[in-house]
């Protein structure tokens, strides 16, 4: 794609942020200060990555200035911090094209087809990828 085409549908923005773990998370917060909006892409269906994912009711003892937090709460105030920035969430589509346009932007695609072009790209993709891990039975599919 050159920089004269942009389709009908390709959202234009500032800042995309891949991955809403609570690093993709607080630089939603870091490009609000700047007065930068940002969309935020994760696969999974809700925010909040592996805390949420595989350790919502832990408990976390390294965060400054709190002395216990579990996943989920830390997802939470998270969440909460961020409010007043007015991130887009595109949830349940994973990040399949980052491609690099002729004007510096990023042309970026997901596997819904929801498509950015973007000025900046931030990876915040942690372990990578959440999928689900299905049972290979014979007919699954038809209870999926
Ligand atoms: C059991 C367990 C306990 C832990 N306990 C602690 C603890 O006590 N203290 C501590 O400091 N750390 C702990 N950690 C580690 C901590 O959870 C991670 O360091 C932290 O989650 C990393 O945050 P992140 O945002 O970088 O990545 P993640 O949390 O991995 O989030 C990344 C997100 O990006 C998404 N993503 C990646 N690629 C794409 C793509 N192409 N398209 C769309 N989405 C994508 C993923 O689906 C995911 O939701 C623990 C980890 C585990 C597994």
């Amino acid at each position: 794609m050159t920089q004269n085409q942009t389709p009908a549908g390709v959202i234009e923005t500032d800042a995309v942020i891949v991955g809403a773990g609570p690093v993709g998370l607080f630089q939603v917060f870091e490009l609000g200060l700047l007065e930068i909006k940002a969309h935020i892409i994760d696969s999974l269906a809700y925010p909040g990555g592996q805390c949420i994912e595989l350790y919502p009711d832990k408990p976390i003892y390294d965060i400054p200035a709190l002395p216990v937090v579990t996943g989920k709460e830390l997802t939470d105030n998270l969440l909460k911090q961020i409010e007043p920035f007015g991130a887009t969430f595109h949830l349940g589509q994973e990040v399949t094209t980052v491609e690099k346009q002729d004007d510096g932007r990023f042309f970026v695609a997901t596997s819904k087809g929801t498509q950015f072009l973007t000025k900046t790209i931030f990876i915040a993709g942690g372990v990578g990828s959440f999928q689900p891990r299905t049972l290979k039975v014979d007919g699954i599919d038809k209870f999926e």
